[in-house]
């Protein structure tokens, strides 16, 4: 058999998937007969016998899959080690440039301590914000910008890099063990038929909580115009006006809740929700963004 035979066999093995099949006949065998000819060489228990055997098979199923299906990064594709938390070192870098930094906890915006009277931004001064606190993974730039639209343009798998992001976020904020729901910032139904799915409720079922729960009873009801190419706050907060109602069965009443979005830019989308949540009687309203957009707009 010349190489080339080789080549072709080993290329239709692969097509088949006969390779994860085989080493989880090969495992099953291991594990079970194994441990009988060790203890019967006298040598060890039975139990550390298993436990060696159960070792050596979890080893060669991991081997086996990274041979034939490595690990790859998934933002660029390169391929990675799989102890690199989905993406390669240089993704990691890019990505960590647009995350963390100090901003303020009642609108999100890039803002020092230092910088804040009485717990609001120079930007926040004055303005009516319905939800009571922000917490925010990064800025909308950059890196974090560009997978944030993949994210909402069909790449879903992003979404295990993007939910380490948010829960950082979440976990370092001071409401995390306030929150009793999650609600995802809804589409309208026709939007959310034309992507397939609703980016901010696949980011909410990442979310790791002790207690919260996911609830989708705050819906929009009026399809809206894309924000982005609203021009004013102004523009955008009657652009959404209106736009959001909860389902008759609601259980918002007396609850503390957080919504999960993408993007916040002006504030007008969370501002309508958190004021609907209110008006539902939710005692409180929190908010939760993997980005802040607009640093500049006013
Ligand atoms: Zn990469
Ligand atoms: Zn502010």
């Amino acid at each position: 058999m010349n190489t080339y035979s080789c080549i072709l066999i080993l290329g239709s093995l692969q097509l088949l998937q006969v390779a994860p099949l085989a080493a989880f006949a090969v495992s099953g065998w291991l594990i079970s007969v194994l441990p009988l000819i060790i203890t019967n060489m006298g040598t060890t228990t039975p139990e550390t016998a298993f436990s060696i055997v159960k070792r050596a098979a979890i080893f060669v199923i991991d081997g086996v899959n990274h041979l034939f299906w490595p690990a790859v990064c998934v933002n660029c594709r390169e391929t990675i080690s799989e102890m690199d938390k989905n993406l390669c070192g240089h993704c990691w870098d890019q990505l960590l440039c647009c995350a963390g930094g100090d901003y303020c906890r009642r609108c999100g915006r890039d803002a020092s301590v230092f910088g804040l009277l009485g717990g609001r931004c120079p930007d926040c001064q004055g303005k009516e914000i319905h939800f009571d606190r922000i917490a925010r993974s990064g800025v909308y730039s950059q890196s974090l910008q560009q997978m944030i639209l993949a994210f909402k343009s069909s790449r879903t798998e992003l979404d295990s890099v993007l939910s380490l992001l948010a829960n950082s976020a979440l976990e370092g904020s001071d409401f995390f063990s306030e929150i009793e729901l999650l609600v995802p910032v809804p589409l309208h139904w026709s939007r959310r038929l034309g992507r397939g799915y609703n980016q901010s409720q696949l980011l909410a079922r990442k979310l790791k909580h002790p207690r919260a729960r996911i609830s989708t009873d705050l819906v929009r009801v009026r399809r809206t115009k894309a924000q982005p190419a609203m021009a004013s706050p102004t523009a955008r907060a009657r652009n959404v006006a209106g736009a959001f109602a909860v389902r008759r069965r609601h259980n918002f009443t007396g609850r503390r809740i957080c919504l999960v979005d993408d993007i916040k830019t002006t504030g007008a989308t969370l501002n309508e929700c958190a004021k609907v949540l209110k008006h539902a009687g939710a005692s409180r309203v929190f908010a939760l963004v993997l980005a802040v957009a607009g640093q500049n707009v006013n």
